[in-house]
């Protein structure tokens, strides 16, 4: 699919899209790989792009010989905004993490608001902001990414940058009522308003920040509201407000679920556990992944449902992320607790209830765990869109798999005919819905698996990425 080519591309993000490690006396380069770094990479190249974030270090790095390795290898160039340390505890673990991401995903009970982390995150956006402003040239497309950094357009305005500004959101917009407990609302709202095009992954985020602004300043207009964007007026200015909801490279996932080195660790981990079917769960360590929910409905499930015994396993991996915050820590610790108490109430000689691991996956065991499992249990108590429900919908080439999706996640609005939408507080609901899975019927499951598919194929994240860029580009009808 080719894809409408920006003058250069400018992308923003907290994160450079490589990781750059220590090791002894020398610095060392890993491209990243996620979905959507993959999926710019070629529009980079083609627009000589430029991709601004932190590299995971402070300005005594020598990074220099490593950032032209990389232009060489990807064909894109990276400029790195180097953060000391009290920056990256205040404004990335303090404000961001502790306040932007669980007041976003409705759990106010997380947060933990400090003036100072508010002013540093306010002072890193300007060292981002002036960072672009000293490179920016006028016809570039400027396209700054998530919750880290919603105060750039607006430093950019100040610093008098006048391009069009993209902004996309990759994590849940919450309603009014929940944005208004931000004690700098006014501020981070208004600096929201800076930018041009306001992109969110779901229509209930778009909803949800377009009665915010209605709600906290009233001056502004609705112009229209349409299938896929809002327009409005604030100050003399029209800003789009849209929904895209993001998505994976489908073809890379369908197409390496059925690789033999996958179908060969596919079979392999099915034969070890012979004669059950597979519940999955992937997850970073997080609160906001409903962890602690989704093993007690399991429980649930058993202790309801006597004849699951020995039937099912539920092999549930979790990511390590965050390990040095105590709220992260404490859910580690919950979990452990959780999975040795239901395995020592229900588990048998023969049999372990729940496969419990804490680390990450190399591809070839993702992709086997999607393609082999009969269920994914995917239940988020809040989630902007959830990659691994597209992902395991994508590896399940036979069509037989059932996805269990939280009705909180983002992707439920596209995959909720599909799935089993459950409400991941409902310990019964999900218990229920797990016994319906186990028991559903081979049509069913191929009716829904194939819905769910279809969908994933034909938004994929290319498609994502065009949709933004075109929606970027149209100039705002003139006014009358
Ligand atoms: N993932 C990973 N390592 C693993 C297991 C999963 O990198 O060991 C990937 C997974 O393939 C998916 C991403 O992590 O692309 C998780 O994305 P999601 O949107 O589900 O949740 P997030 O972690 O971004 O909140």
């Amino acid at each position: 699919m080719t894809v409408s080519q920006p003058k250069r591309l400018i992308i923003v993000s907290n994160r450079l899209p490589a990781v750059f490690r220590q090791e002894g006396e020398d610095w060392t380069l890993q491209p990243g790989s996620g979905g959507l770094i993959t999926a710019l990479a070629p529009i980079m190249q083609r627009s000589q792009g430029l991709w601004i974030g932190w590299p995971g270090c402070g300005p005594q790095a020598e990074l220099g010989p490593l950032l032209k390795q990389f232009r060489e290898e990807q064909g894109y160039q990276l400029l790195p905004v180097p953060l000391c340390e009290e920056d990256v505890e205040r404004y990335y673990r303090g404000f961001a993490n502790e306040v932007l991401w669980p007041l976003f995903h409705d759990l106010l009970g997380y947060c933990r608001f400090d003036r100072q982390n508010w002013e540093a995150y306010g002072s890193v956006n300007r060292k981002f902001a002036s960072a672009i402003a000293a490179i920016a040239a006028p016809d570039d497309f400027i396209w700054v990414h998530d919750y880290q950094l919603l105060l750039v357009g607006d430093d950019l305005r100040q610093m008098g940058v006048k391009q069009r500004l993209a902004f996309f959101l990759h994590i849940p917009f919450p309603t009014p009522d929940l944005f208004r407990r931000l004690p700098w609302k006014m501020p981070l709202l208004e600096a929201m308003m800076e930018y041009d095009l306001l992109g969110f992954q779901t229509l209930g985020d778009r909803r949800n920040f377009v009665n915010t602004v209605i709600t906290l300043l009233p001056k502004v207009e609705v112009i229209t509201r349409q299938r896929h964007h809002t327009l409005l007026r604030h100050e003399g200015r029209i800003i789009k407000v849209g929904h895209f909801p993001i998505s994976i490279d489908f073809d890379e996932f369908n197409d390496g679920a059925q690789s033999p080195e996958v179908e060969d660790a596919a079979w392999y981990l099915h034969e070890n556990l012979r004669g059950r079917q597979l519940l999955l769960g992937i997850d970073r360590l997080d609160y906001t992944k409903g962890l602690p929910e989704r093993f007690l409905a399991f429980e649930r499930a058993l202790e309801k449902y006597p004849d699951l015994l020995k039937r099912i396993s539920l092999l549930q991996v979790v990511v390590p992320s965050r390990t040095l915050v105590p709220d992260y820590q404490n859910l580690k610790e919950l979990l452990d607790q959780l999975a040795g108490r239901i395995n020592a109430r229900f588990g048998q000689p023969e049999w372990t209830p729940i496969h419990y691991a804490y680390r990450s996956l190399d591809r070839t065991q993702l992709l086997a765990r999607y393609r082999t499992s009969e269920i994914a249990l995917v239940t988020p108590l809040r989630d902007g869109m959830n990659l691994v429900a597209k992902e395991y919908c994508a590896c399940s080439v036979d069509n037989n798999g059932v996805l269990i999706l939280s009705e909180f996640a983002g992707a439920a609005e596209q995959l909720g005919k599909g799935a089993l939408l459950v409400n991941p507080y409902d310990i019964d609901d999900t218990a229920d819905a797990i016994y319906r899975a186990i028991n559903m019927s081979a049509e069913e499951r191929q009716r829904r698996m194939a819905l769910l598919r279809g969908e994933i194929r034909r938004n994929d994240v290319h498609r994502w990425l065009q949709w933004f860029i075109e929606s970027a580009q149209q100039e705002p009808p003139t006014e009358e």
